[in-house]
């Protein structure tokens, strides 16, 4: 069998081929290139998808969520509460608005916020501005319990839905419209990928969607007229916007499928050194299938003896990476930490074949 790759880019254009070239030939023939007519349109069908009044498109996930921090009235020196356990993209965005990382571990099993742990550190001598909730992997957090501690506490809750586009709670609500504001990634690999760097922001509130528009242009209230300190230029263009607007009506069959490969793992991998997390609904879009072993390393030496490709999402949790200088060093973790040890990512993604599936199963088993 060819090798099993963790994604496959030329498997998902490859359908669009012939649109997405007419659509970036359109753009290239209309003379508008960036904040266009491509792009209001992108941003009304994804606003409508997510089910709220504004979406914002910006460059890229990171600027998303530190816009999304900014219009949701994060200052220079606030407080913000977000987990520790994804590579860093939440905190890249407190510190670039100036404001301070506070972290939260994560519930045993489930890699998202600790709602209870949040319920603690909010509770502590030095109070938080926000929180960034992240749907890591693709599986909606426990949303119910954070917004009520935030209510509570008086927190905007920024929802990082960089990785859960499409997903649904029991509630029925879409990822991306419950907090204050939500910061989406479009980067090529995410759920819906465009064909380069984008992002935006939702919200369903106008006075938090007119300050994102303002931050992703320099702060202008309008044309070289700068009210807004901290603005920035992020701005998306009118090729991607027309690409992801090509691609946004097949997201939920690729998730449908991303949800049939993740139960098929979890149904099938039956194996007691390797732990599986139960993922049945529409809460979980499988945008990463990841297990948990204490023979991680062994475990993928072995799936890359046969032809398969994983990962570790993600290896070294934020608190300890080195370009803090030893500034987190107080800050104690164990979920986190725990799961930085163990945590392999297996393919998953919508092209891949039954077969392919089938191999990925037949390897872990065979561990
Ligand atoms: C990818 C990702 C981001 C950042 O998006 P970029 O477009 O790469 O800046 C933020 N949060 C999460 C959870 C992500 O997976």
């Amino acid at each position: 069998m060819t090798p099993i790759p963790l994604n496959d880019l030329g498997r998902r254009t490859s359908p669009f081929r012939e649109q997405l070239a007419a659509a970036s030939d359109a753009v290239v023939r209309s003379g508008y290139f960036v904040l266009g007519p491509a792009v209001a349109n992108f941003e009304r069908e994804f606003a409508g998808y997510c089910g709220v009044e504004h979406c914002i498109g910006v460059a890229n996930g990171t600027d998303a969520l530190e816009i999304a921090l900014k219009s949701a009235g994060v200052s220079p020196g606030d407080r913000v509460a977000l987990c520790a356990n994804a590579a860093m993209y939440g905190t890249s965005a407190v510190i670039a608005s100036g404001a301070i990382p506070c972290y939260v571990d994560i519930e045993p099993g489930r890699s998202t916020m600790d709602p209870a742990e949040l319920e603690r550190i909010a509770s502590g001598p030095d109070s938080l501005r926000a929180v960034i909730v992240t749907h890591l992997y693709g599986q909606m957090a426990d949303m119910d319990a954070v917004s009520a501690c935030a209510a509570r506490h008086g927190l905007s809750v920024i929802e990082d839905c960089a990785q859960a586009h499409g997903a649904i709670d029991q509630k029925g609500r879409r990822a991306g419209s419950i907090g204050d504001a939500a910061a989406f990634s479009f980067y090529p690999t995410k759920n819906l990928g465009a064909i380069g760097d984008a992002g935006a922001v939702v919200t369903r509130s106008e006075r938090v969607a007119n300050l994102a528009r303002q931050y992703r242009q320099y702060g202008w209230a309008g044309k070289y007229d700068n009210r807004l300190p901290g603005g920035r230029n992020s701005r998306l263009d009118e090729i991607q916007a027309s690409f992801l607007s090509i691609m946004l009506p097949s997201l939920d069959a690729w998730n449908q499928r991303r949800r049939h490969i993740a139960m098929r793992y979890s149904r099938e991998i039956l194996n007691s050194r390797i732990d599986i997390h139960p993922c049945e609904g529409s809460d979980y879009v499988a945008h990463l299938y990841v297990v948990r072993s204490r023979h991680r390393d062994a475990l993928k030496a072995h799936l890359a003896s046969h032809g398969i490709a994983s990962d570790i999402h993600y290896p070294i949790p934020d608190h300890r990476q080195a370009c803090h200088a030893g500034r987190f060093d107080d800050v104690i973790l164990h979920v986190t930490d725990r799961d930085s040890e163990t945590v392999l990512t297996l393919p998953c993604f919508p092209e891949l074949t039954d077969d392919e599936v089938s191999h990925v199963i037949d390897a872990c088993n065979l561990f």
